[in-house]
């Protein structure tokens, strides 16, 4: 058991120290013990170990570890991946062989397969395509969002693939490739999420959140399970116990259970963690945007707060230049607005100005449309369903939905709705 317990331990102390180095910064946990220990590790540390190395071999070593970390993080490698199944299957190592006997038929059979899902799903993440964007499928690509005139323009080029960027798409620096409806690049699977992997990420969130609670759960129970055959009146939830007591036992069955406890520990710690990340991205579903797209709405909101972004109406029937406009099939709508910045906040001037009709302020992200918002079922089947197509769906004049339903010959009919 000696080895065992000290890799418990060690899992328990590297979980915890991934957790301080992700989420340290943010802002909520800026003035917390995480958020001081986040600035040591990422500020104190490096700046004593550079001026040591400085005294030592005249920076040296720190030029040598700067280039290390450059290639750590900017290229492609499994690290991070490789670490993540280690964290899952030595947990499971140390948990499943002393729990096996302890645990009910049901609870084996759930075992198992709650197991096997995060695996399957890591791979299915892992290996599936993003959503590259090459010369031979930018035509598609380019057909899968229109652009709103908002956080994506028309006619932009990226500089490395030297390709008209598609509306929603980002290049990834580590990826090396445009991606179709960028979410971010995500290091634990070693690839990006994007358009057509997104739905395999949130599955793999939401197995590994369901993995750890039920181990959670499981391990708490067989806890419990034996501190009853020492103290007979003892339940979980500690009636009859003072709070003392109570550590105490809890304590002693960590103790005499250490792989059960340590894991159990663990997955109690990171559950919260897996939960939150998928509401999150529950959250940016529902809101019709993605990771690297809420990112622009936040830089927008803080330039409308500042009084430098514009509105005016497009028409959705303006002459398109449709060598820099795609002709796209799947998205039910087209934009009605341009928005745009400018530099002295006045009002956009000059002939290329596209839009029609006068400029309005905008002070409020509430004040402009999100073309990629359709609701959350659609946004959802969009993640769930890549391929899927949306009916046509038209406003009236009064910016009013037109409801739609598929005409006999499969295309499209608008119907108004009222
Ligand atoms: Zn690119
Ligand atoms: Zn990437």
């Amino acid at each position: 058991m000696g080895p065992l317990k000290t890799i418990a331990i060690i899992i328990l102390v590297i979980s915890f120290l991934t957790f301080v180095a992700f989420f340290g910064r943010l802002p909520a946990l800026r003035n917390t013990p995480i958020g001081a220990l986040h600035r040591v590790i990422w500020l104190h540390i490096p700046g004593a170990m550079r001026s040591m190395d400085q005294r030592l071999s005249q920076g040296r070593l720190s030029t040598w570890m700067a280039k290390a970390a450059h290639t750590l993080w900017n290229d492609r490698h499994p690290l991070v991946m490789i670490f993540f199944i280690l964290l899952l299957s030595v947990s499971e190592i140390l948990f499943i062989p002393p729990a096996w006997p302890l645990m009910s038929i049901s609870d084996r059979a759930i075992t198992i397969n709650l197991v096997l899902l995060p695996y399957i799903f890591l791979y299915a993440s892992a290996v599936t395509d993003p959503g590259y964007i090459t010369p031979e499928n930018h035509a598609h690509q380019m057909s899968l969002y229109p652009y709103d005139f908002t956080i994506f323009h028309p006619g932009q080029k990226c500089h490395t693939c030297h390709l008209l960027k598609p509306a929603r798409s980002k290049h990834c620096s580590i990826c090396k490739h445009c991606i179709a409806k960028l979410d971010h690049h995500c290091i634990f699977i070693n690839n990006c999420v994007g358009y057509r992997n997104q739905h395999y990420f949130l599955f793999l969130l939401f197995f590994t959140a369901t993995l750890t609670t039920y181990a959670t759960y499981l391990g708490t129970c067989l806890l419990s399970g034996q501190i009853r055959k020492e103290i007979p009146a003892w339940k979980i939830g500690g009636e009859g116990f003072t709070w003392s007591q109570y550590g105490n036992i809890w304590a002693w069955a960590l103790q005499e259970y250490t792989r059960i406890g340590a894991v159990t520990l663990l997955c109690f710690l990171t559950s919260p963690l897996i939960w939150g990340l998928l509401g999150y991205h529950i959250y940016l579903i529902w809101a019709g945007t993605t990771t690297n797209e809420s990112m622009k709405w936040s830089d927008w909101a803080a330039e409308m707060a500042d009084g430098y972004a514009f509105k005016r109406r497009l028409s959705p029937d303006r002459h398109k230049d449709e060598t820099i406009e795609p002709v796209w099939t799947r998205w039910p709508c087209d934009s009605e607005q341009v928005v745009l910045r400018t530099e002295d906040g006045m009002p956009p001037r000059g002939p290329h100005a596209i839009g029609e009709g006068g400029w309005e302020r905008v002070w409020k992200l509430a004040d402009v449309e999100n073309l990629y918002d359709l609701g959350f079922w659609d946004n959802l089947t969009d993640v769930l369903r890549p391929r899927y197509g949306f009916r046509h769906r038209e406003h009236n004049s009064n910016g009013q939905a037109i409801r739609s339903r598929p005409s006999s010959s499969g295309d499209v009919a608008a119907v108004a709705d009222q």
